[in-house]
């Protein structure tokens, strides 16, 4: 492996202190993408990003599957008839779409969009495959990369041209079910993203000027990243029935009458997901990984060249590899490089093997999630692994979680609004609606407080009371408020 100097240097920056600065930085030298290539807005995603991602999609897909969603595999091009089938739909993406218009030198009757999302070519094919009250709950999904046409500046993993997901796509009986479907949607994040990712979150409903175009409702999990901002990161959507009626999705009911599906959408975006991993996990030494998704779990460096250290090296890696991914670093770094290295790279744990420890039959274990050193005696190193192996995801996990909780602050006056936004945290407090009424009241608060009131949770025990925090009208939601990307 060959590298060049400058990703070799650790980061210059701390996170705490200039968290955009310290992001760019870890991308470029922990080696996650190249920025270079040429067209804008794209970018080359990288091995050991790839490797991660692919384990993240892998817990992702196995929660849905074992939620009986069927894997497909959609073409990447719709047609423009498709995408205008309901209006709301196509005048929400039609300004981010990639058009493709040519098939060599023919150009098409009709332009062919590369997928900005999928509703449209799956429902099409619903209307083709659903029949019966007995073809429902019809859920499916597809892992996929689509293109959006981003005006807005693109950062790599939080917003680029092309990024790679998950959307499932499913059709119900009933709103009842289309409901319940975004309860399972709920718990799926709470499994995935909060269990294996170890990503504290907020499932919101979204107020109604903020719905995805063309949802009857939406429903979104927000992560917070250390520079107070939030990110949407998997959201949920009952689809207006518009949709069923404008792709003609209809089932007879067990009541021999024909009626219209209602369909949900579900979108765990992997590599913006990824890019939460980076921000909540990584420290001023550079990434950390859970666990289940680190892209290795284990890295033994040899210390001197020594043949029967490189001999213990090769017996420990044979041993390992039953339960964990693990390989040696042979380069030709300094011990010390080699261990920033690591660190930079977030490898859970590290096995150190020098003579002097070997010689006392004893190891020496670096892990990362609490970055210390610990001696263990030779023969317990495999069990002591994978109890460290054990602990790594419930150390990240707790840790994310106790400042996540921390940053969430009840308040009662717009000045305590505009503090806790200024400190980087999410303000929760009464608001006098989440529907039509109340989005004057969001406006002064995204004019005054340069925030935006994300929703109400799905998991509020307390009623709202008293008045609304802007208008003094009577509260009906509690809502919350933050920045956001
Ligand atoms: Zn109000």
């Amino acid at each position: 492996m060959t590298k060049n100097k400058k990703s070799q240097e650790g980061l210059t920056v701390k996170k705490e202190e200039k968290f955009s600065e310290w992001f760019t930085q870890i991308i470029q030298k922990a080696e996650l993408a190249d920025l270079r290539y040429n067209v804008k807005g794209f970018l080359v995603f990288q091995p050991w990003s790839v490797l991660c991602m692919e384990k993240m999609y892998s817990y992702m897909e196995k929660a849905l599957q074992k939620n009986q969603h069927k894997p497909y595999w959609f073409p990447t091009l719709i047609p423009e008839s498709n995408l205008k089938k309901e209006s709301t739909h196509i005048s929400g993406f039609t300004p981010e779409v990639f058009w493709v218009t040519h098939g060599g030198n023919t150009k098409f009757e009709e332009k062919l969009a590369l997928r900005p999302t999928s509703e449209t070519a799956f429902y099409n094919m619903f209307s083709l495959w659903i029949r019966s009250y007995k073809d429902l709950p019809f859920k499916a999904y597809q892992r996929a990369n689509i293109f959006r046409y981003e005006t807005k500046a693109t950062r790599p993993f939080l917003r680029s041209r092309e990024f790679h997901w998950i959307e499932t796509h499913c059709a119900h009986a009933t709103e009842e079910d289309a409901i319940k479907q975004v309860h399972e949607d709920m718990e799926t994040t709470k499994e995935v993203l909060g269990g294996t990712y170890c990503l504290p979150f907020i499932f919101f409903e979204r107020p109604s000027w903020d719905r995805f175009p063309g949802a009857h409702r939406t429903f979104a999990s927000d992560v917070l990243n250390p520079d107070g901002k939030v990110i949407q990161q998997p959201s949920t959507h009952i689809i207006n029935q518009k949709f069923a009626k404008a792709f003609n999705i209809k089932f007879k009911d067990k009541d021999g009458k024909e009626k219209y599906v209602w369909t949900t959408c579900y979108g765990p975006a992997i590599s913006r997901i990824f890019a939460s991993i980076i921000a909540v996990h990584g420290d001023n030494k550079g990434l950390r990984f859970p666990w289940e998704i680190a892209p290795l779990q284990v890295v033994i460096v040899p210390i001197g060249e020594n043949e029967k250290i490189k001999k213990k090296a090769e017996e420990l890696k044979r041993k390992i590899q039953n339960f964990a991914s693990v390989e040696i670093d042979y380069t030709d770094k300094r011990p010390g490089e080699k261990f920033n290295y690591w660190e930079m790279k977030g490898v859970p744990i590290r096995i150190d093997l020098g003579e002097k420890d070997l010689k006392k039959k004893k190891i020496t274990l670096f892990r990362r999630d609490l970055d210390k050193k610990e001696l263990v005696n030779e023969k317990d190193v495999l069990k002591r692994i994978k109890k460290i192996s054990k602990e790594v995801t419930k150390n990240l996990k707790e840790k994310a979680q106790k400042l996540f909780r921390g940053k969430i602050k009840d308040v009662k006056t717009k000045k305590e609004i505009k503090k806790i936004i200024e400190e980087g945290g999410i303000a929760r407090c009464n608001f006098c609606s989440v529907k039509k009424e109340g989005e004057s009241c969001a406006e002064i608060i995204e004019k005054r407080m340069d925030a935006e009131v994300r929703g109400t949770s799905l998991n509020e025990k307390e009623k709202a009371k008293g008045k609304c925090i802007i208008c003094g009208k009577p509260a009906t939601e509690i809502v919350y408020i933050a920045k956001a990307y």
